[in-house]
């Protein structure tokens, strides 16, 4: 399998646009699966942890055999929130945890507001310490940050100080994916608020990436500044954990063309984890499988040319039905105020990932939804998406699927 730089990419693309099937085919290796074959300094917390590791935005009660079966492999470092699963994702990975808590490390992480007391700040972090069954976390993060003001709060830092004292937290950290990200990482790394921060990246973001492809691929740049933010996290020595890295995540459409060594998700994680500003990843993890398939991309081993083959594929045959995480494009577009980029992020849920039970409790906890498209013509929101999403069909039928 020819290893290829960044720069290659380049080259490759420009030669050919998408690479073709036979090229990919010629290897016809099995694809690596396995066990965690690296391990990462988390920046100045010198935590060493798997450079993949354990996502659990999906993980429900019953769900222990899975952090199990991921222990097994290696994986040391398990991401959750007080969120997630309503709770359930914090209370079974301490069940599953009880008894090895030592040999792991945990992430946890609140919705902190801008106006937020530390008294209730203090109450959250509480009850994630009682449903995990531990009394620290290792990283505990600020949640799904898009607004400097959450990290202004000086509650906020009051209540980190505290923890940190009292020894409830080890460092902390600011999770985004959201449109004002970059705004939000330069505000903590200018002001060294953070020891760890966690974004979404995906070879889709990527202009190297996205230089190559041909006309046939949306090449708006998304974020063009994250590079830049995260050599700037590298050089204040902050560390990087990366999210979303699968860009939606429609393995099955894939399948009949990982024929060349590699899945589609393990060279998507080459992609991130060769950036030199990555230090590792988190990824939702549902099944035993799928573990041991994703950790074939663990290792840092380089990215291939099969690999580009078919990240290239797939951004192809994706490009206009995925909603980019970080973009707000057609925000005010919707006249009846329905808020398209959250109405499309639960219809990934249900059409990539397959998780329709998750898409539809994510459905139902929006403000507004898509209700009002049953009965609207489609005009206002017909060219609002400059990525091709069509929109007057998307929206509605996303309602239709999870309401
Ligand atoms: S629908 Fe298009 S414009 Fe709107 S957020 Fe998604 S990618 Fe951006
Ligand atoms: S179809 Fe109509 S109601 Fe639905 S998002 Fe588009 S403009 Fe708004």
């Amino acid at each position: 399998m020819p290893a290829i730089g960044r720069r290659d990419v380049l080259r490759l693309g420009a030669v050919s646009g998408v690479i073709p099937l036979a090229s990919v085919a010629a290897g016809q290796e099995a694809p690596a699966t396995g066990e965690v074959r690296g391990y990462v300094r988390l920046g100045r917390t010198e935590l060493k942890i798997s450079d993949i590791s354990f996502g659990s935005s999906r993980l429900r009660r019953g769900g222990e055999h899975l952090i199990h079966h991921a222990l097994d492999r290696g994986i040391n470092y398990f991401d959750t929130a007080d969120g997630y699963s309503a709770g359930a994702s914090e209370h079974t990975i301490g069940r599953a945890l009880e008894g090895r808590r030592d040999t792991v490390y945990i992430a946890s992480k609140f919705v902190a507001g801008a106006d937020e007391s530390r008294v209730s700040l203090m109450r959250a972090l509480d009850t994630s310490l009682r449903r995990l069954r531990t009394d620290y976390i290792d990283v505990y993060f600020n949640h799904a940050v898009n607004d400097v003001a959450r990290m202004a709060n000086p509650e906020w830092h009051e209540f980190t100080a505290m923890a940190k004292q009292q020894g409830k937290i080890r460092f902390t950290g600011m999770s985004g994916h959201g449109s004002r990200l970059i705004e939000c990482l330069d505000y903590v790394f200018d002001r060294d608020l953070v020891d760890v921060v966690l974004v979404a990246y995906n070879f889709g973001q990527d202009p190297s990436f996205l230089s190559s492809m041909t006309k046939s691929f949306g090449r708006l740049p998304q974020q063009p500044d994250l590079p830049r933010a995260l050599a700037k996290a590298k050089s204040k020595d902050v560390g990087v954990v990366t999210m979303k890295t699968l860009m939606g995540a429609r393995l099955n459409d894939m399948r009949p063309f990982e024929t060349g060594g590699a899945t589609f998700s393990q060279a998507a994680f080459r992609w991130v984890l060769s950036d030199a500003n990555v230090d590792a990843l988190i990824i939702s993890m549902t099944e035993q499988d799928q573990i041991d398939e994703y950790l074939g991309g663990s290792g840092g081993l380089p990215v291939s040319s099969e690999d580009v083959a078919l990240l290239q594929r797939y951004a192809v045959a994706n490009g206009i039905t995925y909603c980019r995480h970080a973009c707000s494009l057609c925000e005010g577009a919707c006249p009846y105020g329905v808020p398209i980029p959250d109405v499309l992020r639960t219809r990934m849920y249900a059409t990539d990932y397959g998780d329709v039970r998750f898409a539809r409790e994510e459905y139902a906890k929006l403000e507004e939804n898509a209700s009002a498209c049953l009965s609207c013509t489609g005009e206002p929101c017909a060219e609002a998406c400059p990525h091709g999403i069509d929109l007057p069909e998307f929206a509605p039928a996303t309602h239709r699927m999870l309401a």
